[in-house]
């Protein structure tokens, strides 16, 4: 990559961002990474503003529309918090190694940030023409974009083409798919007596629990293509009384049809029993919906892009979770990945392959480029 391009030393971006900490929760922190994107917009031509969320980090969204009359609407996505802790930047900061380079959000998705101003950096006038440009900046991605969620979908609706720029795979392959996931608690209730002198009196909310628990693992063999885990369980209240309460955690990823059945299943164990005077109540909270499938004429029209520039990029499915889960879902063309390939997410060994930034923000651009053609009008057939 040159380090120099349109004004703006690409690298040094990063190693600022990288060196920035933003975690779940720290607005500061996130305001910070924010308030080094704005300059970079400002100068691509885009208008910037913040949008408030209902009690989570803002939402950062900028614009850039062309004036010709079929613009190709595109939506670009990236986070800006990563999952480590106000400190890490200063006890590991950014720093190259030979063709990496590492530090804390390196590849999720810091890098994807820089891909995604790099990309339009290198757009010509014709192709900002050619392009209704929205894009997205969240700061709550890693606790599952739960305030940012409304305004992801209310910025892709009606969208030719969603673009999300978290990491490529080690391999280089970018992702056209993704499992959803579902989080669910049960919450078991009994009545409480002593364990020595009235235990008759008591209904032990622990041994249902106990009894669902296995259920749900059960659930989980027997569901294809979803995997069904308790993940944290909590119960009962002291040493010597019959436990009153219970409950657990339950963490299912699932392709769109397995869905359902998981979630049968899983609102099949409330109600009482087995343990007489129990009772289950069963929540289902966050999660994300699945993005079941590829959208064939965006990943292919991307893997061509890459392939004028010399690059050999695959696709593959992604048994984790993004913001492109939310795209997709919205039958809106998505395609994710699109960051610098890396690896050892959310670890110490965070990496991404310094090339591949440059070589991300060309393919990006050719395909902004080609999606910007007036071929690209609505109705044209895809
Ligand atoms: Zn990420």
């Amino acid at each position: 990559m040159t380090v120099e391009r349109d004004g703006t030393a690409w690298l040094s971006l990063l190693e600022e961002l990288v060196n920035t900490d933003s975690a779940p929760g720290d607005h500061t922190g996130i305001e910070a990474v924010y308030s080094r994107l704005v300059p970079v917009l400002d100068r691509l031509g885009l208008s910037v503003r913040q949008r408030a969320t209902d009690g989570g980090p803002s939402v950062l969204v900028a614009r850039r529309s062309g004036s010709r009359t079929h613009r190709s609407r595109v939506l670009m996505v990236g986070h800006v918090d990563t999952v480590f802790d106000r400190g890490t930047a200063q006890a590991r900061p950014f720093r190259m190694a030979g063709e990496r380079a590492f530090g804390p959000g390196v590849a999720d998705m810091k890098g994807g940030l820089v891909v995604m101003l790099a990309a339009l950096s290198e757009l010509g006038e014709d192709a900002w023409d050619g392009l209704d440009l929205t894009m997205v900046f969240n700061g709550d991605e890693e606790s599952g974009s739960p305030f940012s969620r409304p305004v992801i979908e209310e910025m892709a609706t009606g969208r030719d083409a969603a673009l999300v720029f978290e990491a490529a795979r080690p391999s280089g392959a970018v992702v056209t798919s993704r499992r959803g996931v579902a989080r669910y608690r049960l919450d078991v209730t009994g009545r409480a007596s002593h364990s020595g002198s009235n235990p008759g009196a008591g209904a032990n909310a622990l041994e249902t629990l106990a009894h669902k628990i296995l259920g749900i693992q059960q659930l989980g063999r027997d569901v294809d293509r979803a995997t069904v885990n308790v993940v944290l369980a909590d119960g009962g209240t002291r040493p010597n009384i019959i436990p009153p309460v219970a409950s657990v955690h339950v963490d299912a990823r699932f392709d769109d049809e397995a869905e359902r059945t998981v979630e049968r299943g899983l609102q099949a164990l409330a109600g009482p029993g087995p343990v007489e005077g129990t009772t289950t109540q069963v929540t289902r909270y966050g999660g994300r919906p699945a993005f079941p499938r590829p959208f064939d004429w965006l990943a292919g029209e991307y893997v061509d892009a890459a392939k004028t520039l010399g690059l050999r990029i695959e696709t593959v499915a992604a048994g984790g979770v993004s913001d492109a889960n939310f795209t997709a879902a919205l039958g809106v063309p998505t395609l994710d990945g699109l960051g610098p390939s890396g690896g050892g997410a959310h670890t110490d060994d965070e990496y991404i392959e310094v090339a591949s930034l440059a070589e991300r923000a060309s393919a990006c651009a050719v395909l902004l480029s080609r999606l910007a053609r007036p071929r690209a009008a609505p109705g044209d057939q895809r």
